[in-house]
């Protein structure tokens, strides 16, 4: 491509929601002109004081903004000890310390206030995990609105802890029994309801993921998490990072922490995905590794699908990032040669998951964790005096069960396990 035709980092989407070669409005014909309303209606309020204000307000008062960047010296000191002495300095972006646990809820507050400028009183959402469906009814109860969750049945037993969480909020959560009954089954129930309920219904999506204008909506509401990382890593080391890594399930804790630094090309972004078993058909997510360009869900970008177009099996130990597309502004910046992907496997994120607990008294999201074990394969290679920022996109409340039955932890009374044996 020449570079007359190759769009500029910053300049994506363009008005039809391309990013490139990526992103598009892939929908049924009905869905195009909601779509296009929304679009529409994105453009002007983003542009009015007035709802960035109210916005502002409630990120801060409601939602604990700014999140902290936390010098994490344990876990630097760690890194420095496995590279004979040397390391850089790791930080940690604290998404896990917000209401509700993750960075979900920033995107989840974004919308629903869009929706009620919109003028609409019924908020649906999918959710795969449960973090997205309990953040949106989370702000939905905030504003007394009815809310609607999407939740395949498989995950709702998985996640049950969220299922009461969400009910608990007021919220309707209707399980999905078709295919897999996971997150992308839930998906095409939300926008069949939407296409239903157009009129009064607002749809809240979750990740930077499906048609536009999507994408482009939750990456705006998510660069809150890089515009912060930026003034805080200035105030506090007085330059840039060197490198800024997250985890990539949809991509919108990763584009909303690279956004802000993509002209800065002395900042190295690596965004992680999750490897699962290892890189073998059906065993894994990472759309970068085994994925092939194709269409789902609205849009076009890197999809784990067969030859003939059937969209492979996924796994990963963290519901949240395992799902068989990646947001197609990633697929932009990787073609652009912006951002670096990796992969961590699920026994490096129960690694990691462990790794943080102990060293910092954290307990990572194992969706974080991935970051978190990517950053530390990293580090070795970077030497003294850097600095390096890990997105740690949520709190690990919700999957110490599972770490505990992968990491051989017990809760029973009798027994003297503990997390270090
Ligand atoms: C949902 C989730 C993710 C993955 O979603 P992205 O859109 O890729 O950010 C990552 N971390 C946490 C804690 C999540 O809840």
């Amino acid at each position: 491509m020449s570079d007359s035709l190759s769009p500029s980092l910053t300049s994506v989407p363009n008005a039809s929601g391309h990013f490139g070669a990526y992103g598009g409005m892939f929908v049924p014909e009905t869905l195009m002109t909601p779509l296009q309303d929304l679009a529409r209606a994105y453009e002007e309020i983003k542009r009015d004081p007035s709802f960035q204000r109210e916005l502002d307000g409630l990120l801060k008062d409601y939602v604990g903004r700014p999140s902290p960047l936390y010098f994490a010296e344990r876990f630097t000191e760690e890194v420095a000890r496995e590279n004979g002495g040397k390391g850089p300095r790791i930080y940690l972006k604290r998404e896990d310390l917000l209401h509700t646990g993750a960075h979900k809820i920033n995107n989840a507050l974004g919308q629903v206030l869009l929706a009620i400028r919109m003028g609409k009183k019924r908020i649906i959402a999918e959710t795969g995990a449960g973090q997205h469906g309990v953040a949106t009814a989370t702000v939905c109860a905030r504003f007394g609105l009815e809310c609607v969750v999407y939740m395949g049945e498989v995950d709702m037993e998985r996640q049950a802890l969220n299922v009461i969480r969400m009910r608990a909020l007021g919220a309707t959560v209707v399980p999905v029994t078709a295919g897999q009954k996971t997150l992308k089954e839930a998906v095409s129930e939300a926008m069949r309801d939407w296409v239903t309920n157009v009129n009064t219904t607002f749809y809240i999506l979750g990740s930077a993921l499906g048609s536009h204008p999507y994408p482009m909506i939750v990456r705006d509401f998510q660069r809150v998490i890089g515009e912060e990382a930026r003034r805080q890593i200035l105030d506090k080391e007085g330059r840039l990072p060197d490198v800024i890594v997250a985890c990539v399930g949809g991509g919108s804790n990763a584009i909303g922490i690279f956004h802000p630094f993509l002209e800065d090309r002395e900042v190295r972004l690596v965004g992680v995905e999750a490897g699962g078993d290892g890189i073998l058909p059906g065993r894994h997510a990472a759309r970068f590794q085994g994925g092939v360009l194709g269409v789902l869900q609205g849009t076009r970008t890197y999809v784990l699908q067969n030859e003939d177009g059937q969209i492979d099996l996924t796994h990963s130990v963290s519901a949240g990032l395992d799902y068989a597309a990646v947001g197609p502004e990633h697929a932009f910046l990787r073609d652009a040669g912006r951002v670096d992907y990796g992969f961590a496997t699920d026994a490096e994120a129960l690694e990691a998951f462990k790794f943080l607990a102990e060293t910092e008294g954290i307990i990572p999201a194992l969706e974080s964790s991935h970051a978190v074990a990517h950053a530390r394969k990293i580090a070795g290679a970077l030497g003294d005096g850097k600095i390096l920022i890990v997105n740690l996109s949520g709190r690990g409340d919700k999957d110490v069960q599972q770490a505990a039955k992968h990491l051989g932890i017990s809760g029973e009374a009798k027994s003297v396990k503990t997390a270090r044996s």
